[in-house]
């Protein structure tokens, strides 16, 4: 058996780099024109598979550290050095401009010669390519909801989502809707990172978890802001820019809801507004609830929102406090939240007095 060379890559990547960097990089396969030929239907295909050579590759050995640091043997990693010296990776194709393919997500430097290419299915692939969705999440845990937020898969997204928020509601899917339209109108190019955004969200509802889920900005990152008034509506601004975007629900979202999806509308009222369902009722409203909630992610965007640009005031980034003893409690807390008596240093708590809430009904004060 002889491998022949079919082409070669074109990447801004001359020598090995942290294939992770690599791979948020576009590059293109140059074919050598004999075998354009074979490039026919391959650009109906989304991703596809390169077998490529690691042609700076010098020897191998049979055990060593990969990239967590764990020791494993050669044919348990993806090293560049190994025995017989080929890659593979699933890339996105982009396009396909006659001999020349333009692909994302490869991480082969330039001039590694190509031996093959093969459309990915995944149908016979999907199980193989798991284990590397898992490799990227530990160098950016974002990094797979990002790609499904960028290649617009709502329904993907809607169901990552639900792990958040624990059901499926046409609320968490407006904010799942709102969010990955937003997304895409304000990150133009794939190579725009997402670190700086912020999302202000109007509504505490379950809206406000597909927003968190999609985004990335929860409390914990400080990069959730709610603006306590109760509207169905959402800002996404980058840090560094005044201009946000804000997406907001029609009005007439409601009454579009309820006639695409009747039933669901009905059992609404009954469970939740009346609180008047049976049993039945509840598990009725549970499978309406999800039919509605991932029906209404192929109604128009235009037809339930309306986007438009804001000027935003953005806050500092957090700033990071010393921490105080409850002089009385003896817990650690934040130091501007220290209530300073004459002799002691107390909690709120401790000190009796009022702290804001956020609660289901917004933000109230105990
Ligand atoms: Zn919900
Ligand atoms: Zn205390």
């Amino acid at each position: 058996m002889t491998l022949k060379e079919i082409g070669k890559i074109k990447s801004r990547f001359t020598e090995k780099e942290d294939p992770f960097v690599m791979r948020k990089h576009e590059s293109r396969i140059i074919l050598n024109e004999e075998f354009t030929e074979g490039l026919y239907r391959l650009a109906e295909n989304s991703y596809i598979r390169v077998i490529f050579g690691f042609h700076l590759s010098t020897g191998y050995s049979l055990k060593g550290p990969v990239y967590t640091g764990e020791i494993k043997g050669v044919f348990a990693s993806r090293s560049p050095n190994r025995p017989s010296p080929i890659g593979t990776t699933t890339v996105k194709l982009i396009r396909v401009d006659k001999n020349e393919l333009t692909v994302s997500g490869l991480d082969a430097i330039d001039g590694s010669p190509v031996y093959d290419i093969k459309p990915y299915s995944s149908v016979f692939d999907e199980i193989e390519a798991e284990p590397v969705k898992k490799e990227w999440n530990y160098t950016d845990p974002r990094s797979e909801m990002i790609r499904y937020v960028r290649s617009h898969d709502l329904k993907v997204c809607l169901l990552k989502a639900g792990s958040l928020h624990g059901h499926f509601c046409p609320g968490l899917s407006s904010g799942v809707y709102a969010s990955v339209t937003g997304l895409n109108k304000i990150f133009q190019s794939p190579s725009d990172g997402m670190e700086k955004l912020l999302a202000i969200t109007e509504t505490n509802s379950c809206f406000a978890d597909g927003i968190q889920a999609i985004t990335g900005c929860t409390f914990g990152n400080n990069s959730l802001i709610y603006h306590d008034i109760g509207k169905t509506a959402v800002t996404f601004v980058v840090r560094g820019d005044d201009t946000g975007l804000r997406i907001r629900m029609k009005p007439d979202f409601h009454s579009i809801l309820s006639e695409a999806y009747p039933e669901f509308s009905r059992l609404f009222t009954k469970v939740i507004k009346e609180r008047a369902g049976t049993e039945e009722d509840r598990a009725a409203f549970k499978v309406k609830g999800r039919e509605a909630a991932f029906g209404l992610l192929s109604i128009p965007f235009d037809s339930l929102f309306d986007a438009a640009e804001v000027k935003v005031e953005i806050p500092l980034y957090a700033p990071i406090f010393d921490n105080r003893v409850c002089s009385q409690c003896n817990e650690e807390f934040m130091g501007p939240k220290a209530v300073k008596t004459n002799s002691d240093i107390l909690c709120r708590k401790c000190a009796g007095i009022g702290y804001p809430s956020l609660t289901g009904e917004g933000i109230i004060t105990h």
